[in-house]
């Protein structure tokens, strides 16, 4: 690619001959067949080479990348009228002044100015936007410490809770056992007594059975008779 028109002070008035057959611009690094001496931009003719055929695209003659440079066009497009490239500004002179120029371009460095606002208002943005995350975080962090924090009080308190009920439970335990151990002491007394009275009942048995034969078969005079019990009760 060439110098573009817009880039020129006066596109019409530049002669045909400056311009490559390739891409029709003003010659850049203009370079030469060296068989039919025609004129092309050094990109251009390289670019055709590698992706077409190694050959002159006007007369056919073989090339190589290893192009010499038209000494006798690059002095004439020196001579050339072109314009500043940066926006707003109307500086206009030869070409090979212009990056003389461009290195104290006004207009290139009021866009770098606007270039480094753009990109420092960006970091600042980002900046804040970082704040503003970290102040968030920060706020997250606050509220998980005393979610904690009342979690490890609420923690404590039902541990007191089950302390409490654990010595209670203990104390029931307790009061339970000695209820058994009295109920059992109760047990051992019932067997015990139940044990003495079944022993009595034999001599119960008996007793009564010698009452019923005094009181109702006439037993009682029989033996004061054998024992002569009866005369003294007679006699008196
Ligand atoms: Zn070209
Ligand atoms: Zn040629
Ligand atoms: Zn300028």
């Amino acid at each position: 690619m060439g110098l573009e028109d817009h880039e020129l002070a006066r596109p019409d008035a530049v002669s045909p001959t400056l311009r490559c057959p390739i891409c029709t611009d003003v010659f850049a690094e203009p370079v030469s067949c060296s068989s039919c001496q025609q004129v092309f931009c050094r990109s251009c003719i390289e670019r055709a080479v590698l992706t077409c055929e190694p050959v002159c695209p006007t007369c056919r003659a073989p090339m190589t990348k290893d192009l010499q440079p038209n000494l006798v066009v690059s002095s004439l497009l020196n001579e050339l009228q072109v314009r500043c490239v940066h926006p707003g500004c109307y500086w206009t002179g030869r070409w090979d002044e212009r990056p003389l120029h461009s290195s104290h371009c006004l207009a290139r460095e009021l866009l770098l100015m606007q270039e480094w606002k753009a990109e420092m208002e960006h970091v600042r943005s980002m900046l804040i936007e970082r704040e503003k995350e970290k102040g968030a975080m920060h706020q997250r962090i606050k509220e998980l410490t005393d979610h904690t924090s009342r979690l490890e009080e609420e923690a404590k308190v039902k541990q007191l809770q089950v302390n409490v009920k654990q010595s209670m439970l203990d104390f029931k335990q307790q009061e339970v056992e000695d209820l058994r151990r009295q109920l059992g002491q109760v047990i051992k007394q019932q067997h015990a007594s139940h044990f003495h009275l079944h022993s009595l009942f034999p001599l119960l048995f008996l007793l009564l059975f010698v009452i019923h034969l005094f009181f109702f078969y006439d037993t009682l005079p029989r033996v004061s008779r054998v024992l002569g019990i009866q005369e003294c009760l007679f006699a008196t």
